[in-house]
């Protein structure tokens, strides 16, 4: 199975987060849906993670 068109899913509400053009390591993507911030770890595979904001 090859797949080119990886899509980050919001781990939140499930959501694709779209990036403007190709994403790239250490993006911040944010879910339009609900706000949350995902932080892209990695494109081959992708990998990704929720980014928390401490306060
Ligand atoms: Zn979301």
């Amino acid at each position: 199975m090859k797949q080119t068109d990886q899509k980050i899913m919001c781990p939140d509400c499930g959501t694709e987060i779209k990036g403007e053009n190709t994403s790239a390591v250490g993006d911040i993507l944010e879910c339009q849906e609900c706000g949350t911030e995902v932080e892209v770890l990695s494109l081959s595979p992708l990998k990704y993670q929720i980014l928390v904001e401490e306060k």
